[in-house]
């Protein structure tokens, strides 16, 4: 499953309209928090959304450039 340290690590919270927002980097769709985006992330394919796939193979990337 998605490690949700690796989301906190790589998710900036950005100021939408002057509210807290959490982009997925797989669909660039907004969240409330960070909790929402999680679930999202985990549950999201149930609504056709494959940003979970996304997430493995950044997470993937990333820890390859953390070994070299
Ligand atoms: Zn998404």
């Amino acid at each position: 499953s998605v490690d949700p340290a690796f989301i906190r690590t790589i998710t900036s919270a950005e100021h939408v309209c002057g509210e807290k927002r959490y982009k997925c980097s797989g669909c660039l769709r907004y969240h409330d928090t960070l909790g929402s985006l999680m679930s999202h992330i985990e549950q999201g394919w149930r609504e056709g959304f494959s940003c979970r796939v996304f997430y493995l193979k950044l997470k993937s990337i990333w820890e390859q450039s953390l070994l070299t």
